[in-house]
């Protein structure tokens, strides 16, 4: 497995790659890679000749107060994973790869990115269409990956695909969670023993929301109702959204009659956790 720091060794490689007539799949994380990230790798190893990971903390998708400093990296593990998983090549870009100095053009969307995180985080969803816009043209993929864990994402890049006519299939993959219900992420790092006992609350939370909905409730406003006193019954978690939306639209619901994304956020401490269950 090779690791790649720019563009061009990627286009060269993908190129070679397709003389050979073979299909390429990518799967586009930040790095720090856990078993959530290993269900992607997976998939694309499975339905495809081989297999692009990049690994790019990108910055135009954080805030001025957000974590981007802070955030969690560690490539030499990330390759070990990437390369166990069968994973062909990392594309692992310094951000100057990425942006050069007049970087001007950005990938933004109207619809679909003003609620749930993108209330909290105006700018995140144009840094996030942008950056994967970007791998979409310098890795041609026939198929790229992403996690239900990042529900809106998944709906704004399929959104972004349709609109901009990548011929690029999105994969959309389940939420992979630890032994007692945490949905995986890198940023559960952050969480002292005390705080990953708290974010339990998450989980816990969604399964009594969706405990609600198999018993065949559809007012949308009672699901929340039990979700936030659940999660208001931890000390450590502060509320960010407790929403109930359109699964297509993105848009409330007050009545569950089609496909529901039931999304939360909360904070534990410090760290801002998203967490959700989708009724088809
Ligand atoms: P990130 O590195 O956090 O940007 O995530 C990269 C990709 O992995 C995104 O498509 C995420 O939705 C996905 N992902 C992260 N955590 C999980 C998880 N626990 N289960 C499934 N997919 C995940």
């Amino acid at each position: 497995m090779k690791i790649a720091e720019t563009i061009q060794e990627v286009r060269e490689q993908v190129k070679e790659w397709r003389k050979q007539g073979l299909s390429v799949g990518l799967v586009p994380t930040m790095g720090y890679l856990h078993e959530g990230h290993k269900s992607l790798i997976d998939c694309a190893v499975a339905q495809n000749d081989k297999v692009v990971v990049s690994v790019f903390v990108n910055p135009m998708q954080f805030g001025p107060t957000e974590d981007l400093a802070t955030y969690p990296r560690d490539l030499e593990r990330d390759a070990a994973l990437c390369e166990a998983a069968g994973a062909d090549l990392i594309f692992h870009p310094q951000p100057e790869e990425m942006y050069h100095d007049d970087f001007s053009s950005f990938v933004d969307m109207n619809t679909l990115t003003g609620g749930l995180c993108g209330k909290t985080r105006p700018i995140h969803f144009r840094g996030v269409c942008t950056i994967v816009a970007k791998l979409f043209n310098i890795v041609t993929p026939d198929r790229a990956y992403f996690g239900q864990k990042d529900a809106q994402q998944l709906a704004v890049i399929r959104h972004m695909v349709s609109d901009l006519n990548f011929g690029i299939e999105i994969v959309g993959c389940p939420i992979i969670r630890e032994e007692d219900g945490l949905a995986k992420s890198s940023r559960n790092t952050y969480l002292s023993a005390e705080e990953r006992k708290a974010a339990l609350v998450l989980s816990q939370s969604l399964k009594e929301g969706k405990a609600l909905l198999d018993a065949g409730e559809k007012n949308a406003e009672k699901i929340r109702q039990v979700i936030t006193e659940k999660i208001n019954s931890e000390p450590l978690a502060k509320i960010d959204y407790v929403e109930t939306v359109d699964w297509n639209t993105l848009e409330p619901v007050d009545t569950i009659e089609g496909p529901v994304l039931v999304a939360i956020a909360v904070y534990i401490g410090k760290t801002r956790l998203i967490d959700n269950i989708i009724r088809q």
